[in-house]
């Protein structure tokens, strides 16, 4: 550089002035543009008002900050580029779903010319929303109603007195749910709700989806991007806080396209005398190249059991050999039963399509009201609504009335550090009768009553970035995990083993009994000896005439539990979300309110300050 001599002249404003390299030393700003560049620049703004020259810098401020170039723009179009800001794809997920349509339709608007940015809720700053002109939500709604569990700090502050306002911003919303359950996409409403509260404007009507989602998700993507492309007069660009998308695991076997494995172990780990028949199993992943980390979840595709699908046959006279269509293609109705419908959980969109393809008093009156049709459909199977109210269905009939079956997710146990080519889960076998019907659960009972080692399975894996180890191995952890809910907590102390970590560990477990339900305890007793587990706080609630839970013990641990908070310990909560999650939520806050002096504000303060600093992460089911 120093040699060059070359001169450029810069003629913006005022008298021109001609500078060499050596300049770049020294106070004045020298140009990076060719003479060429100049000119044009020159022209373009030659006779702009003061407004337009004003637009024009913040404008080119506003490209600077996204760190894109004008050239680089995707399409390739002649447009005008805008000061657009790129739409932003909000998702909240819990089982994945969600996050699969907003990268669907983060794709679909790429190649309509539109960049959009993708964020899952739990990581997106939420003093950015005001500043967005376009935002696409879409959220599942598990449990009662609940937002997913990495949603719920955004719904929290969304819906609380801290909500800007949001007028000038445009929205729609999208709604994945689960018709057998009460509050059908009801986080969904609140969202859609919320947003015209605050004065955004609905781009498109919201869509609420059941568990057979995808042709109305796929619908749902053309019309936002039509509605986007239509009112986008040119191409948005991805900005530089754009925040972390989805999964980093990249591999050809998918939720769509499951790896088919070998089962290694199916091994019962509850006592002879226990009233739980609990599963430990191991999963070969030999040659997949599928990869987890502890925390991720393990999908399995199941079969339905031979027996129910005889008997559905049985009870509504279709012939077994009839050939329908599926999502898979034609095949007989008995094969379908087997492989792609929804048999072992009833849900209320089965009864309202008999009830409308054949007219049965029955179903119709079921549907009459809302109450009816929900306790029609509560804790029982497809079969028990059959024998219940005896109707004649077609091939055709059934497959039109029955939903495809969904795969279940399970807890990864294992860690693959230590295990390259394997993965474990613990599966709680479902088991319960209907009027005197013996049942099983889905996936459950596949795996728990009828896999055998040798036989195969097909698998996928759903990484789960709201659990995570904390990335300092010295950092320590508190892990509350009764019932199946140890699962994960397995996997992470064979992790912390295998890589030496020096944190301190405590582990709270619970389940019926001592002697018949302590799951894991020959490993978890040799953990604790070694000293990769510090503490075992364990709860078996019916060894004593009074229920003894998890949360008892934390309480009585209160003061040097918050001293391990107050260490930076990361807290973890896996099992039942309905009871168990929500009282040890609460006796959380108890022990943090008594030890910090908080009142219940400040006790729930410090406690969503440390979810949103990933501190304190639960994966519920
Ligand atoms: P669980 O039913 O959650 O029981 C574990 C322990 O928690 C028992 O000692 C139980 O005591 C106690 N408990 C009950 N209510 C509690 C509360 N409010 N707070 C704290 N502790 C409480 O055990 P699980 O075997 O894991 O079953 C969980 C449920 O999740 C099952 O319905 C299962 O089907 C389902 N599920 C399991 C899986 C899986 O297997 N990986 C996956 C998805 C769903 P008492 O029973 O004595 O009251």
């Amino acid at each position: 550089m120093a040699g060059c001599r070359r001169c450029l002249s810069i003629r913006l404003s005022g008298p021109e002035k001609e500078f060499s390299d050596d300049d770049w030393m020294g106070d004045m700003t020298p140009t990076p543009l060719t003479a060429q560049q100049l000119a044009a620049l020159d022209d373009v703004l030659r006779g702009m008002s003061a407004v337009q020259l004003a637009w024009t810098s913040g404008y080119l401020a506003g490209r600077l900050s996204q760190g894109t170039s004008i050239g680089e723009t995707p399409t390739g179009t002649s447009d005008i580029v805008a000061a657009q800001k790129a739409p932003l794809i909000l998702f909240g997920s819990q089982t994945g779903n969600a996050k699969g349509i907003a990268t669907k339709l983060q794709t679909a608007l790429a190649a309509a010319g539109i960049t959009a940015n993708v964020s899952d809720m739990a990581s997106y700053k939420q003093a950015s929303l005001k500043s967005e002109q376009t935002v696409i939500i879409i959220t599942a709604t598990y449990g009662e109603g609940e937002p997913p569990e990495g949603a719920e700090l955004f719904h929290k502050w969304l819906m609380g007195k801290r909500a800007p306002e949001l007028k000038g911003l445009n929205f729609a919303v999208l709604g994945l749910g689960d018709s057998s359950y009460e509050f059908f996409n009801k986080t969904a409403q609140d969202f859609d709700s919320r947003f015209e509260a605050l004065g955004a404007t609905r781009l498109l009507d919201r869509v609420e989806l059941d568990v057979d989602y995808k042709s109305g998700a796929d619908a749902w993507i053309a019309d936002i991007v039509a509605k986007l492309k239509a009112q986008t007069p040119s191409v948005s660009q991805v900005s530089q806080h754009a925040v972390a998308t989805a999964s980093t695991v990249s591999s050809v076997w998918t939720k769509e396209n499951p790896f088919t494995a070998e089962l290694l172990v199916n091994q019962k780990i509850t006592g002879r005398r226990s009233q739980k028949d609990v599963r430990h199993i191991e999963i070969s992943l030999d040659g997949s190249g599928l990869t987890y980390k502890p925390g991720d979840a393990l999908g399995i595709w199941f079969s339905n059991d031979a027996s129910l699908v005889q008997e559905v046959l049985e009870l509504t006279g279709a012939d077994a050999n009839a050939t329908v269509q599926t999502l898979r293609g034609a095949g007989t109705i008995s094969d379908a039963l087997t492989h792609d419908f929804e048999l072992t959980q009833a849900y209320p969109g089965f009864i309202t399509k008999v009830a409308e393809l054949t007219s049965d008093e029955r179903y119709v009156a079921l549907t009459n009201d809302k109450a009816t049709l929900r306790s029609a459909v509560t804790d029982c199977q497809i079969a028990d609504i059959l024998r219940a109210n005896p109707v004649a269905l077609t091939a055709d009939q059934l497959a039109a009335a029955l939903r495809p079956l969904q795969p279940r997710l399970y807890s990864i146990a294992s860690s693959q550090t230590d295990l390259p080519d394997e993965v474990h889960t613990t599966v709680a076998v479902v088991r319960y009768a209907v009027d005197g019907a013996e049942r099983e659960g889905g996936a459950s009972g596949f795996l728990g009553s009828r896999c055998e080692p040798g036989d195969t399975v097909r698998v996928y894996i759903e990484p789960n970035d709201h659990f995570r180890l904390p990335i300092d191995p010295e950092t320590p952890v508190i892990m509350i995990g009764p019932g199946t809910g140890i699962a994960p907590f397995r996997a992470f102390l064979q992790e912390r083993d295998v890589i030496e970590a020096k944190g301190k560990s405590w582990l709270f477990f619970g389940n019926p009994h001592f002697t018949e339900d302590f799951l894991y305890q020959v490993e978890l007793q040799d953990y604790l000896s070694r000293g990769i587990l510090t503490h075992l706080s364990v709860a078996f609630s019916r060894d004593q005439p009074q229920k003894v839970y998890v949360q008892d013990k934390l309480r009585k641990n209160g003061a040097e539990l918050y001293r391990w908070i107050q260490d930076g310990a990361h807290i973890y909560i896996c099992g039942d979300g309905q009871r168990m999650a929500k009282d040890v939520h609460a006796v959380l806050l108890d022990i943090v309110s008594e030890q910090a002096g908080l009142d219940p504000d400040g006790a729930e303060v410090l406690l969503d300050d440390l979810r949103a600093s990933g501190r304190y992460q639960r994966d519920v089911y």
